[in-house]
């Protein structure tokens, strides 16, 4: 292996005094009284289509950020134009030149542009400055750096030869663009999805979330000063409907790279099931969409550390993550000390803005998401089958605010227990302890997505049979650990059933999907 072996990179603390916190804070303010005029950026030139849309503080969204450009129609076409223009150059370039450009593009982050990625995160995506940090600097970080290690994997895997009979494999690009679409809750994620098939030498048309434009428009700024040539990424914002319905129907769609919701993803498949005889191949097609993960204990667990994975596993980023707990399954014996511990430390919870780093959560992404969240909480209020017992109340006259919210069911398949909400809300249901073998099946059987999952036990067998039983319902499965926060490189990320095509993030199996390998075999 030549290229650099990769790292974590080591977690900014931004203790008080620390002079991390002060050069965070002077870009918070910084930021925060600049207001950004976001274009589209084709083929490496800005474009403004004077169709705009606002990023506004989750906070406090009467602050507006920036104010961006939707594409339309033409813009879009442009933009594939770009990418095949583009095409035959950048896959032209030695792949170890195109890696050479996202370390670069890491090291950036690293240093000189760590401490604005992270308020960008902070003030328009509504992350802490930690929640931040693990994200926008950390792991998208991580995620340059890896792959870069896993291309030359993939590159260097040559089958075997023989005497007279030279066997190898070359690993070309796909044949067209990929259409990347990148969600709100993660910078690292909207940075991995169009960077990953760009390495292996593919051109993008990359549509951020409209909730999240504000930091993948920063990261275009830093993967051009990086040195990436005009029309390998191609940048554009704009209603989902309008960029997918054309980008979808050109027959040079060579792959998605997604991550959002299960609705979109589904329907964007059957765009491309209904267009397949147009394309010149049959599309890659590679997501990772919704969540309904869980946190499972057996009667031998220890019910603190239960406590700590469901204050931090439900509630971190407000619960806004895929990997987030938000159904939890807990033996009779254990309810009551789990009960008054999570009574005890969500009392203590702060929420408010992301500028106050004593607050531990802060506001959801948007009015949208605030309405369909606090439906869920009325419903449980409301309805029988689940009641809400810690939080419950929310308020968006300034900012998004919702409680961090426990709900006891009753019924093990209330709506809350089963279906996604994406906020910060955990449905509890407590099994009698000698039922924790019907409990599991239950659990499977309730889990239509299968992203991730935590069983608690200090009971060896006990554990095993979760394994066993739970085999399908999470892609990443924790023992004895909340089920968020996997490290590119250490826990490859992605699930299955209704959560995703499980090509794991940050693993070389994820490059796989951005090459069509063709074998040649020549004789002496
Ligand atoms: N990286 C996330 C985590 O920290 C999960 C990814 C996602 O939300 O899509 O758990």
């Amino acid at each position: 292996i030549n290229t650099p072996k990769p790292i974590n990179e080591p977690i900014y603390d931004y203790a008080p005094g620390s002079p991390e916190r002060r050069a965070l804070k002077a870009a918070l303010e910084e930021m925060s009284q600049l207001v950004l005029d976001i274009p589209l950026i084709i083929n490496g030139e800005e474009i403004r289509t004077g169709n705009i849309g606002q990023v506004v503080m989750p906070h406090d969204h009467r602050h507006v950020m920036a104010h961006y450009h939707r594409a339309g129609e033409k813009a879009v076409r442009l933009a594939i134009d770009a990418a095949l223009a583009a095409q035959s150059r950048w896959q032209s370039m030695r792949w170890e030149e195109r890696c050479a450009i996202f370390l670069k593009a890491a090291e950036l982050i690293a240093g000189k542009y760590r401490y604005k990625i992270n308020a960008g995160a902070m003030l328009a995506g509504g992350k802490t400055a930690y929640q931040a940090e693990i994200d926008a600097a950390c792991e998208l970080i991580d995620f340059l750096r890896f792959n870069v290690s896993y291309a030359e994997q993939i590159y260097k895997n040559q089958p075997v030869s023989s005497p007279g009979v030279w066997n190898f494999v070359q690993y070309r690009p796909l044949e067209g663009f990929v259409f990347a679409v990148t969600p709100f809750n993660f910078t690292a994620i909207a940075g991995n999805l169009p960077t990953a098939p760009a390495l292996m030498g593919n051109t993008v048309v990359w549509k951020p979330a409209s909730s999240l434009v504000y930091t993948p428009y920063l990261l275009m700024e830093i993967f051009a000063e990086a040195g990436l040539p005009p029309g390998v990424i191609n940048f554009v914002p704009g209603a989902g409907a309008s960029v997918g319905d054309i980008c979808l129907a050109d027959p040079n769609l060579a792959g998605i790279h997604f991550t959002g919701s299960t609705a979109v993803f589904q329907f964007m498949w059957k765009t491309v099931g209904n267009n397949i005889a147009s394309y010149k191949s049959y599309p890659r097609i590679v997501g990772e969409t919704g969540g309904k993960d869980f946190i499972f204990a057996h009667s031998s667990a220890d019910p603190q550390q239960i406590v700590t994975a469901i204050v931090r596993g439900a509630f971190e980023y407000q619960g806004q993550k895929c990997s987030a707990a938000s159904r939890a399954y807990i033996p009779r014996t254990l309810w009551l000390v789990i009960e008054e511990g999570l009574k005890r430390e969500i009392a203590k919870i702060k929420v408010g803005a992301t500028t106050d780093f004593s607050n531990f959560i802060s506001a959801v992404i948007d009015k949208g998401a605030f309405s369909s969240i606090t439906s869920y909480i009325d419903f449980a209020k409301e309805n029988e089958g689940g009641d809400v017992i810690i939080g419950g109340g929310y308020d968006d006259s300034l900012g998004y605010f919702i409680e961090p919210t426990v709900i006891l069911a009753t019924d093990p398949c209330f709506e809350t227990m089963v279906e996604e909400i994406f906020g910060p809300v955990i449905s509890i249901y407590v099994y009698e302890d000698e039922d924790y073998m019907e409990t599991l099946a239950l659990c499977d059987s309730t889990s239509v997505y299968a992203l991730t999952g935590a069983i608690f036990s200090r009971d060896r067998e006990a554990t095993s049979t979760a394994l066993t039983k739970l085999e399908h319902a999470a892609g990443n499965f924790y023992i004895n650990d909340k089920p968020t926060g996997p490290v590119v490189g250490q826990q490859p990320f992605g699930g299955g059933r209704a959560s995703g095509t499980n090509d794991k993030a940050g693993a070389a199996s994820n490059l796989m999907r951005w090459v069509s390998p063709r074998t040649v075999k020549e004789t002496f």
